[in-house]
């Protein structure tokens, strides 16, 4: 038996050969059952209207039938994890379908055991996997690059992590999933020629601008090399102006095409606090939220290492990086511009910004709320629910004063709209997700539902659903998420 899920797959990855991945089947799920699903990501992927209907797509997407058209297989990689080289890793629980002919990649994350897996299962948790599947479109809701989700099925099936939890599978889409740790594998093997065939193919695939640059002497793969850091920092840039903590930024989570990917402990801000660390096992603070522009830098340090056989000049690879530093805070000042609602640029925008980071991390204020309420405050001129999330009212005052005088020239219904578009009202919340995750322990799916409902148009404002958009109440803050996924 087989499910066709009427794509057309192509080759992709897989004729990169044997030196890159394994071929293998999925394991079986018993009697899966639907947690939730994108049809927006169904129709980027082509599925037909109706693609939920037959019970051989719901068994294909748990992994439990072979996808006609597809020949499975998991890719190998190693990486940095917490600073610190960890040797091979791999698609330990992922393993791709294949690439459609529109040029997706469809990977089941949770989808048994392979050659990569180590000591683990290859399953992933109900908790996790609903956590992954919201917050991948959540990003994308925000319109911020990242790995799709086109749905997540779960079975009752028990996997052990500190307690017995049931099996789920997320389905995963993206144009590729090919990670930093990619190529430090072969650059670690000394396996040049793999290194150099890996590069040629994500260059020749989504880079192509760089066989054509004259910057670094023509040398396309500095210029990959530069395109990829730059893509990065774009990437942080909106991390941190949303308040996006991902928690596990270790190299074999880093998108080569500067995607947001592998959803662990994430976690939106709720009160605004530079130093939060959303990784309960992260004792030390490495992927504390201020920290992450600094280590998105030291881990393409690492990509530069491994690319070097190729660039073949440390001073050029070392140069390829060099715009880093100013593509990351020009784009973090752009995004929180649009965030003030200001259209153009003006000398003193990068101190007005410090200033209400420094005011909103003194008073613990929640961050959304506050971004919010000030783009509400630009709509309608009362400024005291803005107001009343500080203590220090004074310091608040001087900063909204200064704020005014920079907009004296604005049309205050345009920068208000720019405000509305740029600030969320929805974001995924630790507390929201884990009331969606319990509800679906009990089978009850709406929840899932009604927070895609909301997180795919996030700038909406979707009457009645208030509650969502509310700050978080005090268990809130007990929640621990950790790696365990
Ligand atoms: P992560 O911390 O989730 O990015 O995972 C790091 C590595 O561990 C990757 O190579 C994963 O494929 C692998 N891994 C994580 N969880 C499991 C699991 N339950 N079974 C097998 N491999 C896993
Ligand atoms: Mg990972
Ligand atoms: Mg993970």
């Amino acid at each position: 038996d087989v499910a066709d899920l009427g794509l057309r797959w192509k080759p992709g990855f897989a004729a990169l050969g044997p030196a890159f991945l394994t071929h293998l089947r999925p394991t079986p799920l018993p009697d899966p059952y639907w947690v939730g699903h994108s049809d927006a990501v169904a129709r980027e992927l082509g599925l037909p209207a109706d693609w939920r209907q037959s019970d051989t797509t719901l068994a294909a997407l748990t992994g439990s039938l072979p996808v006609a058209g597809t020949n499975p297989f998991a890719t190998v990689y190693s990486g940095h994890q917490f600073g610190v080289w960890a040797g091979q890793l791999g698609d330990g629980r992922a393993i791709m379908l294949g690439e459609t002919e529109g040029g997706l990649e469809l990977q089941l994350k949770g989808a048994g055991r392979t050659p990569y897996s180590r000591g683990g299962d290859g399953r992933a948790v109900l908790r996790s996997s609903i956590r992954e599947f919201l917050c991948s479109e959540a990003m994308h809701g925000l319109g911020i690059p990242t790995t799709r989700a086109l749905s997540v099925t779960g079975s009752d099936a028990r996997v052990f992590r500190e307690e017995p939890e049931s099996a789920a599978v997320v389905a995963r889409v993206a144009p590729s999933f090919i990670r930093f740790g990619h190529f430090e594998h072969f650059a670690a093997n000394q396996r040049e020629d793999e290194l150099r065939a890996l590069a040629d193919y994500v260059i020749d695939r989504y880079y192509l601008a760089c066989r054509t640059t004259d910057r670094f002497n023509g040398n396309a793969y500095a210029a990959f090399l530069e395109a990829v850091s730059e893509r990065t920092a774009a990437l942080l840039a909106q991390w941190q102006a949303v308040g996006f903590c991902h928690g596990v930024m270790n190299t074999d989570n880093m998108s080569i095409l500067g995607l947001t990917i592998d959803y662990g402990p994430f976690q939106f801000l709720d009160g605004f606090d530079p130093r939060h660390i959303c990784n309960h096992s992260d004792t030390s603070g490495r992927y504390a939220f201020n920290q992450q522009p600094n280590v998105a830098y030291w881990n393409l340090f690492c990509l530069a290492q491994a690319l070097l056989p190729l660039i073949g000049d440390q001073e050029v690879a070392v140069a390829a990086l060099e715009s880093y530093k100013t593509v990351f805070p020009n784009a973090f000042e752009a995004r929180m511009r649009t965030k003030l609602g200001l259209a153009d640029a003006a000398e003193t925008d990068r101190a007005l910004i410090e200033r209400v980071l420094k005011l909103l991390a003194a008073g613990k204020v929640d961050y959304t709320i506050f971004w919010r309420r000030l783009s509400q405050y630009m709509a309608d001129g009362n400024a005291e629910p803005v107001r009343d999330l500080f203590l220090d009212r004074a310091g608040f005052d001087a900063w909204l004063l200064s704020f005014s005088e920079r907009h004296a020239q604005s049309v205050r219904s345009e920068a208000a709209d720019l405000m509305l578009q740029s600030n969320p009202k929805y974001v995924l919340r630790n507390h929201l997700g884990q009331q969606a995750i319990e509800a679906a322990a009990q089978k009850d799916f709406s929840g899932v539902a009604t927070l895609l409902t909301l997180l795919e148009t996030p700038f909406e404002e979707h009457p009645g659903a208030d509650a969502y958009a509310g700050f978080p109440p005090d268990w809130a803050s007990t929640i621990e998420i950790s790696c365990s996924s």
